[in-house]
C-alpha cells in the first residue's frame, strides 16, 4: 500500500492530520495549481509566502526522514500521472472551499480521497442544535461548545513515526519564476515562524480587549495569514493560551472561534458565498466610479482612503478598519458587497473564504448574526474614538502629515484646507445613512 499525503492548507508537520493517519510507504506532495495561479497577479505576494513556506515544509519533512514532491500543474493531471505509478489512494485534510469541493470530488474519480478535518477545530457536519438544524447565531454556538473552550487543551495529533518515503524524483522544485511569479519582498511578520508571532503577542495580551480596536496600535496577534495556510493549526493556538489559564487568554481565544463559525455557516449555507445569507432582495447601486474610488482610496474620507491605500500597498487591514469600509461601500455607497470581498480576495494576505464572506455579510447586514442595518458606522465617529491624533491616517496619507488631526473626523474637514490636495468626500453621510435604513426596511417589508 502506498499513499499519497496531498499537503494543501496544512504546510506543518506538528499536528498534522495526514501525517497521523498515514501508514508505511508515503509520498507526500504539493501541487502549485494552475488553476488558482492563472488567475492571480504576477508580483501577488502571497504566493512567495506560500512558495517559501512549501520549502520550509520539505525541509520539515526531510527532518523527519521524508521529503516533499512539488508539482506545478492541475492537480488532475498529477493525479492520474500518480495513479499510473502505482498509488492507491490520497490523503488530505478537508478543504470546505467551493472551488476545492468539486476539485476534490474530481480527483476521487482517479484515486480513493479520504479527507482528515485540520485547518478547523471543529467539523461542521457533527455539531448541530437540539432540533437537528445548524447554528445561525454566534453566541449560543458559542456556548454550546463549552465541552471543548472549556478544556485545558485539546490533544494534539501525533504524526506516525513508522512512516517511510518511496522512492520518487524529489528534486524537480520548480521556481517561483516557472510558477508565473515574481519574488515579493515580505512583510516582517511573514518572515516570523507562527509560534514566534504568538510569543510576541503573548507579551501583549493583557491588552488585547481594549487596545485590539486602535489600529494605530499593533496590539493584535497577526496570526490569521499563518493559520490560514495552516503553518500553524487552531488547536496549536488553542493549546498555547489556554496553558495561561487566564481571562485576556480566553477572551483572545473566543475570536479564534469566529473564524469557525463563519466556516460554519458556509459549510452549512453554501449559498451564502454567492448570495445574502438573510436572503434580503437588495437593489444595490451599480455606479462604477464610487466603486474604483473605494477600491483606490480616493473617496474624500480620510478614515476610508487611508485603509483602502494601506490594504493596497501592504495587503493587511485592521479588523475595525475592515468593519468600517465594508459598512461605508455598503451602506453609505450602497454598493452589493459581493464586489467588496472580491477586492478583499485579491489583496488580502490573509484572505480566507469564509472568514472573508462572513465578514462582509456582517457589515453589509446581510449575514448571519449579522450588523443590525440600521448600524451604520459613522467612519469620522470611528476615526475620531480610535485614532484621535491621526497617527494612522497621517501615515498613510502623508499630503494631511501637516493637518490638525480633529479636521479629519469631520465631514469635508481634510479637504477644506485649499493648501492641501485632498478630495471633497463622494457622499453625504447622514444623507446616505438615512436612505440605505429606508432600502433595507422596504426590502425587509418586500421579504416577508
Ligand atoms: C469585512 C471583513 C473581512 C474579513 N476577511 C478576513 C479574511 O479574509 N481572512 C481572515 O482571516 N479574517 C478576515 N476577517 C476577520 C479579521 O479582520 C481578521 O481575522 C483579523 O483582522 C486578523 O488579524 P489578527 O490575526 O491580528 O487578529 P486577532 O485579533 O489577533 O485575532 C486572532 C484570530 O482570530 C480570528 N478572528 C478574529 N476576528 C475574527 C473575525 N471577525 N472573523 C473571523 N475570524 C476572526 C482570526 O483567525 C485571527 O487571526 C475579516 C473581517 C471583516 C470585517
Amino acid at each position: 500500500m502506498s499513499q499519497i499525503l496531498w499537503f494543501r492548507r496544512d504546510l506543518r508537520i506538528s499536528d498534522n492530520a495526514i501525517l497521523c493517519n498515514a501508514k508505511e510507504k508515503v509520498l507526500p506532495i504539493f501541487i502549485f495549481d494552475k488553476n488558482i495561479l492563472q488567475s492571480l497577479p504576477k508580483d501577488d505576494t502571497r504566493v512567495t509566502f506560500l512558495y517559501k513556506s512549501v520549502l520550509k515544509l520539505k525541509n520539515q519533512l526531510k527532518s523527519i526522514g521524508l521529503d516533499l514532491a512539488i508539482f506545478y500543474d492541475e492537480p488532475l493531471n498529477v493525479f492520474k500521472d500518480l495513479k499510473q505509478k502505482g498509488f492507491d489512494e490520497v490523503l488530505c485534510s478537508v478543504d470546505f472551499d467551493s472551488y476545492a469541493k468539486k476539485r476534490d470530488e474530481q480527483i476521487e474519480q482517479v484515486l480513493p480521497l479520504r479527507r482528515f478535518l485540520d485547518s478547523f477545530i471543529l467539523n461542521p457536519n457533527e455539531h448541530l442544535k437540539k432540533d437537528g438544524t445548524p447554528y445561525k447565531v454566534f453566541t449560543p454556538f458559542y456556548k454550546s461548545l463549552k465541552m471543548i473552550t472549556s478544556s485545558s487543551s485539546i490533544e494534539a495529533l501525533k504524526t506516525n513515526e513508522k512512516l517511510e518515503k518511496v522512492a520518487f524524483d524529489y528534486e524537480k522544485t520548480p521556481s517561483l519564476e516557472q510558477i508565473g511569479f515574481e519574488a515579493q519582498n515580505l512583510p516582517d511578520f511573514l518572515k516570523k515562524d507562527a509560534f514566534d508571532l504568538l510569543d510576541d503577542f503573548k507579551k501583549k495580551i493583557h491588552n488585547y480587549k481594549v487596545d485590539r480596536d486602535f489600529f494605530h496600535i499593533n496590539a493584535t496577534s497577526n496570526i490569521s495569514t499563518h493559520l490560514r495556510f495552516g503553518l500553524i493549526s487552531p488547536k496549536q493556538i488553542f493549546n498555547y493560551f489556554k496553558a495561561f489559564n487566564d481571562e485576556n487568554s480566553e477572551f483572545f481565544i473566543r475570536e479564534i472561534f469566529w473564524r469557525e463559525f463563519y466556516n460554519y455557516i458556509l459549510v452549512h449555507y453554501p449559498y451564502s458565498q454567492t448570495s445574502n445569507f438573510n436572503k434580503l432582495e437588495m437593489t444595490w447601486n451599480e455606479n462604477e466610479d464610487d466603486f474604483q474610488k473605494w477600491c483606490e482610496g480616493k473617496t474624500g474620507v480620510p478614515i476610508i482612503d487611508a485603509a483602502m491605500i494601506h490594504l493596497n500597498n501592504t495587503g493587511t487591514m485592521h479588523n475595525r478598519l475592515r468593519m468600517v469600509v465594508a459598512s461605508f461601500l455598503t451602506k453609505n455607497l450602497f454598493v452589493d458587497w459581493k464586489k467588496g470581498e472580491k477586492y478583499f480576495a485579491l489583496k488580502l494576505l490573509d484572505y480566507e473564504a469564509s472568514s472573508n464572506i462572513g465578514g462582509w455579510q456582517w457589515g453589509a447586514s446581510t449575514g448571519a448574526d449579522a450588523s443590525p442595518y440600521f448600524r451604520v458606522f459613522n467612519p469620522y465617529i470611528q476615526s475620531k474614538k480610535f485614532d484621535k491624533d491621526g497617527i494612522f491616517i497621517k501615515s498613510v496619507l502623508p499630503q494631511l502629515k501637516e493637518m490638525d488631526a480633529k479636521l479629519f473626523h469631520i465631514e469635508n474637514g481634510a479637504s477644506s484646507n485649499l493648501f492641501v490636495d485632498y478630495p471633497k468626500s463622494i457622499v453625504d453621510i447622514s444623507q446616505s445613512r438615512k436612505q440605505a435604513i429606508e432600502k433595507f426596511k422596504r426590502a425587509k417589508n418586500e421579504n416577508i
